[in-house]
């Protein structure tokens, strides 16, 4: 996977171990808190990644998809546990969210949490996306 220099690999996954992933980012993340209905409920923090820099491990067979509203996002949770470990997100239909509460200890050195008001979502993402840090 190609990468900028300063990012490290990541390791992660559900609660049972059946979902891993690596993905590359940078030792200190920038997450995202937001406050939509979905993300508010389940304590959720983003870690937004390009699709390139994500890889499923294990675990595509205990993937369930939940879809709602606009249908643009797929919620992947594990059927076994019912762990949100990634999903695409509908600010980044590219890429994927990572939650960042579901990486392994010993490679994220702090994180910045700014706020996501994903209750206002045309207005916090006027022009339909979002960045990648
Ligand atoms: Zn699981």
């Amino acid at each position: 996977m190609n990468a900028p220099p300063e990012f490290v690999r990541h390791l992660g996954g559900c609660h049972c171990g059946r979902v891993r992933f690596e993905v590359l980012a940078p030792a200190h993340l920038e997450v995202g808190d937001c406050n939509c209905s979905m993300c508010a409920k389940t304590g959720y923090l983003h870690l937004m990644v390009r699709k390139e820099h994500f890889r499923l491990l294990s675990g595509e067979d205990a993937l369930t998809n939940y879809q709602f509203n606009t249908g643009t996002a797929k919620h992947f949770f594990c059927s076994h546990c019912g762990i949100k470990s990634f999903y695409v997100p509908r600010s980044h239909p590219d890429g994927f969210s990572v939650n960042a509460r579901c990486l392994d200890e010993g490679t994220v050195e702090g994180m910045t949490i700014r706020k996501i008001d994903g209750r206002n979502w045309e207005e916090h993402y006027p022009t339909g996306r979002g960045e990648y840090s």
